[in-house]
């Protein structure tokens, strides 16, 4: 087992989506649960993150710690953190249940940096757009689209957070937060099947890819 903290970030209100994505069902289990057994096989403590109102309905294996989701992802991040006892911390959206367990095992291995990502490449030209106006063509071959599981040492993400908390800045991941102050955040490349569930067409994609993945 791997000696580090794992969060799986379930706390979220799917505004977006127009529901809570993270309790949807796949084959009769909720997404939540996908990344949430694979954090318990390969990490020593494993924390789930649930909006408030679900913590004593939602039923969890009982080596997971519970804690309740704040306003914003980020928020719900640090209210994890501050529970979190492993010098090594993985952060991981429970809305990414087709995360292999290839991803976890390489992300964990920091290097010299003081976080690391798994990121992939972009496929797709990328226009800059104001309104209905393309303004440029951005140089795709510098691009890259961040996924998690992403991992960092503790001590320097709760800095950053407890910086970025003082400044009011936000952003939708934590190695933003790592860039913003001066550390270091290192890049493994990630995978195409790891989906995010966003709009209610990612579930449909999401439902395809798991069935093919199934018999693999
Ligand atoms: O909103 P977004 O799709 O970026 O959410 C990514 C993940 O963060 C989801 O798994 C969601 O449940 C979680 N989240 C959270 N607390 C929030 C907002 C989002 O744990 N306040």
């Amino acid at each position: 087992m791997i000696e580090a903290s794992c969060v799986i970030l379930a706390g979220g209100k799917g505004e977006r989506f127009g529901g809570k994505k993270q309790f949807l069902e796949l084959f009769g289990k909720p997404l939540f649960m996908y990344p949430l057994e694979k954090a318990l096989k390969l990490f020593e403590e494993v924390l789930l993150v649930l909006p408030k109102e679900d913590l004593s309905r939602v039923k969890v294996p009982r080596r997971v710690k519970l804690v309740e989701g704040g306003k914003e992802r980020q928020d719900s991040v640090l209210n994890a953190l501050l529970e979190c006892n492993k010098d090594l911390v993985v952060i991981h959206d429970a809305v990414r249940p087709l995360a292999g367990e290839e991803l976890f095992l390489k992300v964990v291995e920091l290097e010299n940096y003081d976080g690391k990502i798994v990121a992939i490449p972009v496929r797709d030209t990328v226009k800059e757009v104001m309104g209905d106006r393309v303004i440029r063509t951005l140089d795709r071959t510098k691009l890259w689209l961040s996924q998690t599981p992403q991992a960092f040492k503790r001590k320097v993400l709760l800095e950053c957070h407890f910086k970025a908390r003082n400044e009011g800045f936000y952003s939708t991941d934590d190695s933003a937060l790592l860039e913003r102050y001066g550390y270091r955040v290192g890049i493994t490349m990630g995978s195409f099947l790891n989906l995010k569930v966003t709009y209610k067409e990612d579930l449909e994609i999401l439902r395809l890819l798991a069935y093919n993945l199934k018999d693999e």
